[in-house]
């Protein structure tokens, strides 16, 4: 039998039960709506063959879901009450899958693969609005094995993810999730799916790994450091917005003809292999 999902009145006895006072800080807004976890599981294409990392599963809508298409999940929880209490929640409503399901309580900023029980192919997830880009670009980072995310994250937040470059809203975490790979919006989600109502409409964004960069010369943590001094000042052309970068003026030009680039262009104008080009020319 496939999963019992959460609507409104088993959000309302869990968090009761578990006397939970959601906070803004922990950006904790529960879905109590079974079309949208449905919809999110879809969307994120995976199957029995996957295990899914989950980061914040809160009282579990979304684990719930994904119980019922996937392998295994393995969901990291920062909140010890929600973490403790998920193994009984899935119990409740999806015995037949709780051997899939393995809970880790942690910060998902800190996690690496080494704190994982299982090698995560996919994440999915319904992610903290307020870390949601550092969470994402740290988790592609440290686990290597992860080949496809779908995130829900406020709706302007999917807009800058999956922007191009020339686009207004195009920046630092447009071009540092392409370095993973495809990067497109994948829906979006109002605001009356969740408890408590956030203020601010969600969206849905896959990333798909391809990894086109692992092979060059810069390092991951280079180009993220050029993409970061490009714009941090975003009004100014790159010769002068990477002059502390390169340590002055004319060796960011120098470095910028050398990787083919315009010293006079902005950073917005350009994608994440031009900054991996110039991340890898070498010091004058
Ligand atoms: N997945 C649930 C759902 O869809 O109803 C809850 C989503 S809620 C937007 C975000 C969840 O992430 C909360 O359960 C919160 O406690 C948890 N969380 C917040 N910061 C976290 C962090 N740094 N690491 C892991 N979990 C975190």
């Amino acid at each position: 039998p496939a999963p019992r999902l959460l609507g409104p009145a088993q959000i309302r006895r869990l968090a009761a039960e578990l006397d939970v006072r959601p906070t803004k800080t922990l950006g904790q807004n529960f879905v109590h709506d079974a079309n949208t976890v449905r919809r999110i599981v879809a969307a994120s294409g995976v199957g029995p063959d996957d295990t899914v990392l989950e980061v914040g599963p809160g009282l579990g809508s979304l684990t719930l879901a994904l119980l019922g298409t996937a392998g295994r999940v393995v969901a990291v929880e920062i909140d010890p009450k929600l973490a403790q209490r998920l193994p009984h929640t899935v119990d409740e409503f999806a015995p037949q899958r709780a051997d899939a399901l393995d809970v880790v309580t942690a910060d998902a900023l800190a996690v690496t693969a080494d704190d994982l029980p299982v090698t995560p192919t996919a994440i999915v997830a319904n992610l903290p609005y307020n870390v949601a880009v550092p969470v994402l670009l740290h988790l592609m980072t440290e686990i290597p094995s992860i080949a496809t995310a779908l995130v829900m994250v406020q709706a302007e937040v999917a807009d800058r993810l999956a922007a191009g470059p020339g686009s207004r809203v195009y920046g630092v975490p447009s071009v540092k999730a392409r370095y993973f790979g495809d990067v497109a919006r994948a829906g979006a989600v109002g605001r009356n799916v969740f408890w408590p109502e956030p203020k601010v409409e969600s969206g849905l964004v896959r990333i798909t790994r391809t990894d086109p960069y692992v092979d060059e010369s810069a390092t991951r943590a280079q180009v993220f450091a050029v993409i970061d001094a490009a714009f941090a000042q975003r009004r100014k052309t790159m010769r002068s917005a990477l002059a502390t970068w390169a340590g002055s003026p004319a060796e960011a030009e120098r470095r910028l003809r050398a990787a083919g680039i315009d010293p006079q262009i902005r950073g917005e104008k350009l994608d994440v292999g031009d900054f991996v080009r110039l991340a890898g020319v070498e010091p004058a």
